[in-house]
């Protein structure tokens, strides 16, 4: 349940999110400019106001499950599902979960990654909402998708509290809602 009054504007929430992630420039490895988004996490208020908003946006999906994606997502994929009243799906790390799983790999820059999630965890017919820190290349949410699609259920919408646009991360998940708060 959300216990709080409907959210202000989105402008507000942007300005101070915007204002509040903070650039480690070449973090994991040169050129890289990572959005650090754990200041938003120490201010309580504000990670409250981050999550209410993605779940405001999300009611009209009637979803019936959340999934979060490994390991950022996690944190704002808890508390948007507590208030839709909806499950929560882990999407991890290859070896991390540990009952049977589908997987899906996905292309890196140089190589491929992959993804799990149990084969359980959603059944025929969940709508889910999908919900990471930073959308970027688009490839980990693709691979994403694939996976709720190979557990029986469809994606209603993707949220991401960070949009790299310059990436074009919107191209892989043609197709599918998405929303997000701050765009780069
Ligand atoms: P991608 O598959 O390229 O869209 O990458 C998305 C995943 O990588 C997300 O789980 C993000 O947490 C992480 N990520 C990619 N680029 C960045 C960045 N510049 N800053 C922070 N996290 C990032």
């Amino acid at each position: 349940m959300i216990t709080r009054p409907p959210p202000e504007g989105r402008e507000a929430l942007t300005r101070d999110v915007r204002a509040t992630i903070r650039d480690v420039p070449d973090f994991p490895k040169p050129g890289i400019v990572f959005k650090d988004i754990t200041p938003i996490l120490s201010a309580p208020l504000l990670f409250t106001r981050v999550t209410d908003s993605i779940a405001v946006a999300a009611m009209a999906l009637q979803v019936s499950h959340v999934v979060g994606i490994e390991s950022r997502g996690f944190i704002f994929a808890a508390p948007v599902a507590q208030k839709l009243g909806v499950g929560l799906v882990p999407v991890r790390k290859p070896g991390k979960l540990p009952h049977r799983v589908v997987r899906e790999e996905y292309a890196l820059e140089y190589g491929t990654d992959a993804l799990e999630m149990h084969e359980d965890a959603l059944g025929v017919g969940a709508r889910v909402l999908v919900v990471d820190d930073v959308l970027a290349t688009g490839g980990t949410a693709a691979a994403t998708r694939r996976l709720v699609e190979r557990a029986g259920g469809v994606v209603a919408a993707f949220s991401f509290v960070v949009d790299l646009t310059f990436l074009h991360g919107r191209q892989q998940l043609a197709g599918s809602s998405i929303d997000t708060i701050v765009e780069y």
